[in-house]
């Protein structure tokens, strides 16, 4: 009886998420999850989670003080790993979004880089972004973080403030001192003392993050990690 139950749920839910690949486009065997086994193995990792100096670091180096950070995969256009991010961002794909972040921090939390890491934070979505869309990507991506991390997942304390889709209309200048104010710290109660661990989907020139650090940083925060799903 339960099986056909659990046939009928399964089928029911592949009317939403119908069982390929989100990176190849394949179809998934019995036990593979959003990402088949043929991709997990040979997607382009960094693997960089033991360099302090990497290629996500080197970002953020000179402009915020973060302790560590580090991406999953390489970015690269027409890719498996675009793929995957627009399955992320577009889809609502909440598994994914546990997937990717849990399998990121398995390979983080073997590396003393990260060793200290006690809340997780998404980077924020303005409020008129998520009722348009009705959920934060990076927000999918800080659960499956945060379950491997044992660590508190925060979604309240760090909001944005600006809305990013208007900035088209500012000069450099304004756009410049825009960033500066993007986010806010509303509960710095929580952020005091804290060692968190940043999360965003992708890194291009790394400025929302960085904005995101700043805030945290000058809200008391202890040390900043990055990660993210990819990097540029
Ligand atoms: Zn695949």
């Amino acid at each position: 009886m339960w099986s056909i139950i659990h046939t009928y749920l399964k089928d029911f839910f592949n009317l939403f998420y119908p069982s390929i690949c989100c990176a190849c486009g394949n179809h998934l065997y019995d036990g593979e999850e959003c990402i088949c086994i043929a991709c997990r193995m040979s997607m382009p990792y960094t693997n960089d989670e033991q360099i302090k100096r990497n290629a996500t670091y080197k970002v953020f180096d000179g402009r915020v003080r973060v302790e560590a950070a580090s991406s999953l995969f390489f970015f690269k256009k027409k890719s498996r790993v675009q793929n995957v991010l627009h399955y992320l961002k577009y889809k609502n794909h909440e598994e994914l979004g546990l997937v990717l972040g849990s399998m990121h921090a398995e390979q983080l939390s073997k590396s003393d880089l990260f060793a200290e890491v006690d809340v997780v934070i998404p980077v924020p979505l303005h409020p008129n972004k998520f009722k348009k869309r009705g959920y934060n990507q990076a927000a999918l991506l800080a659960k499956g973080y945060s379950e491997v991390f044992h660590a508190l997942l925060d979604e309240q304390s760090l909001i944005r403030t600006e809305d990013t889709s208007t900035q088209t209309r500012k000069n450099r200048y304004e756009r410049y001192e825009n960033m500066n104010q993007m986010f806010k710290c509303i509960d710095e109660h929580n952020i005091r003392g804290k060692n968190i661990l940043l999360i965003d989907d992708v890194i291009t020139t790394g400025s929302t993050v960085e904005s995101c650090a700043l805030e945290l940083l000058k809200a008391g925060c202890k040390k900043v990690y990055i990660a993210s799903v990819a990097i540029a």
